[in-house]
């Protein structure tokens, strides 16, 4: 039997450590020259030990890479405290490229009085891993091209608002760079004040209340501040980005509409003189009675008729009601800036009543006003909510060409009024009852089809609903509900 010392236990231990490690390990001299390799590194390399022993670091690197190394070759070597990591590029025998991590640190032997040293080197394949960064990278390029080939601007935030990333259309709309988007913070910069050009805290922005819960949020009109210190109409949305069930931020994506807005505008403005124009006859009518009685009674005065007070006065009630006509009339046909307080609902339906009122007598329509109570105070445009008004009794009256009856139905509840307008007119059959709202939609000869559209907008703008009921021969029922 033989027996092995501590010491030769130990050395074969380490020399099993050596040779089977799970990546490759090589001695190699200063000179750069392997003097001993492991089994690991030969199965990296593709090359024998014997071949390996033959061959210099510097032989097996890719020729880009030999720079990377050579300055640990030199005649005087660096003093090594630690590690020195280097990727780079091999050069396998079958002559392809290998992309490995080569971990240098310096080893002291003793061989009796001589000392020398020697780098341990231990070698890892990263090929794999290479490939999937370049993966990555590549993946990466194709998700800016697609990002940056659509129109819509859009950006990611982080928890904090800060830019994870953006397109060009975000660049282009909002004139701030790479370099602004990665130093500062988004929401000072593009969202940090709001229509009415008051700071927004980032605490009440939708943007980050989305952000917070994890919601989606549509904003259909909000301003954005560009670079220049203008600002712009936009219409955006923002989603949640969800990582392992947990909100890490949100895409926003937005859009330009000043353009839209514009137009809005503007069909807006010829619908409305088109409801004048429409009008006009029946006012023209409820105008020529009060002038024909003005006129009597004028050449009754002339005659020297002797009871004038009572003449005065008629003319005089007949003066305020052409008056009263003519106001509303040019109330409707004046472009009016959006202006909000609060109104009470009731009476703006009264008016509007009493300006259709004429054309209801030419039609023979009657309108029954069921109003719950006498006062319900609405925050909103007035004009704008006429508008709407009369757009939807409008078309009561058109749907209703032998006559008929109108309700105007106002009931509140809870936090809510909703208003119905009710005709007994021919009804919309149910395939065209999905283009209502649709602009240019119009089944009357000289219609916009823009009537309703508008209205939907000014009603979707005080944050209420239209729904609409209908049925052939019987009649419609348009509802909208508006927040108290
Ligand atoms: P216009 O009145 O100029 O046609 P609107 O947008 O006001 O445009 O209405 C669009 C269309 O919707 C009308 O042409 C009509 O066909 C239909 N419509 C609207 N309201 C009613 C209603 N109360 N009864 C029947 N049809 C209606
Ligand atoms: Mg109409």
């Amino acid at each position: 039997m033989f027996k092995l010392s501590n010491s030769q236990v130990e050395q074969a231990l380490y020399q099993n450590a050596f040779e089977y490690a799970s990546n490759g390990k090589a001695i190699v001299t200063l000179d750069g020259k392997f003097h001993l390799v492991n089994s690991t590194l030969c199965t990296i390399l593709g090359y024998s030990k014997r071949e390996l022993q033959m061959l210099t670091l510097s032989q097996l690197s890719h020729l880009e890479d030999i720079s990377k190394t050579n300055y640990l070759f030199t005649e005087q070597p660096p003093n090594i405290e630690g590690k020195i990591i280097i990727d780079q590029r091999f050069i396998h025998k079958n002559g392809k490229e290998l992309w490995v991590a080569l971990h240098f640190s310096l080893l002291k032997i003793n061989e009796g009085s001589k000392h020398t040293s020697h780098y341990l080197v231990d070698i890892y394949d990263i090929s794999k891993q290479i490939e999937k960064e370049k993966e990555i990278k590549k993946l990466n390029q194709i998700h800016q091209l697609i990002l940056d080939s659509i129109s819509d601007g859009i950006y990611g935030i982080d928890l904090d608002a800060n830019v994870i990333f953006w397109n060009k259309a975000a660049e282009e709309m909002v004139g701030y760079g790479e370099n602004d988007l990665s130093t500062q913070n988004l929401h000072d910069l593009i969202h940090h004040t709001n229509k009415q050009g008051n700071k927004v805290s980032i605490t009440s922005c939708p943007v980050f209340k989305a952000l917070k819960d994890g919601e989606s949020i549509h904003i259909t009109d909000d301003v954005f501040w560009r670079k220049d210190g203008m600002s712009f109409d936009v219409e955006y949305t923002t989603n949640p980005i969800i990582e392992n069930g947990e909100y890490i931020g949100s895409v926003i994506t937005f859009r330009d509409i000043t353009e839209v807005k514009k137009t809005k505008e503007i069909l807006q403005k010829s619908e409305k003189l088109s409801l004048v124009g429409q009008m006009a006859a029946g006012i023209a009518h409820e105008i020529r009675n009060p002038l024909t009685s003005l006129k009597g009674f004028l050449q009754l005065i002339q005659s020297g008729e002797s009871d004038k007070q009572l003449y005065y006065k008629i003319m005089n009630e007949e003066f305020n009601r052409i008056e009263l006509i003519l106001n509303e009339l040019l109330l409707l046909a004046k472009p009016n800036p959006t202006t909000l307080c609060e109104k009470n609902i009731i009476g703006v339906l009264d008016q509007v009543v009493a300006i259709l009122q004429p054309q209801c007598n030419i039609q023979n329509v009657q309108i029954n006003c069921l109003y719950q109570t006498e006062e319900i105070l609405v925050f909103c445009d007035d004009n704008q909510l006429k508008q709407v008004f009369i757009n939807l009794i409008k078309n009561a009256i058109d749907a209703m060409p032998k006559g008929g009856e109108i309700s105007l139905e106002v009931e509140r509840e809870s936090e809510q009024v909703i208003i119905r307008v009710k005709d007994q007119g021919v009804g919309i059959p149910e395939e065209k009852l999905a283009s209502i709202g649709r602009p240019f939609f119009s089944t009357k000869e000289n219609g916009t089809g823009l009537g309703l559209m508008i209205s939907f907008g000014i009603i979707e703008n005080h944050n209420g609903k239209v729904s609409v009921t209908s049925k052939e021969n019987q009649g419609t029922t348009f509802t909208i509900t508006l927040p108290l």
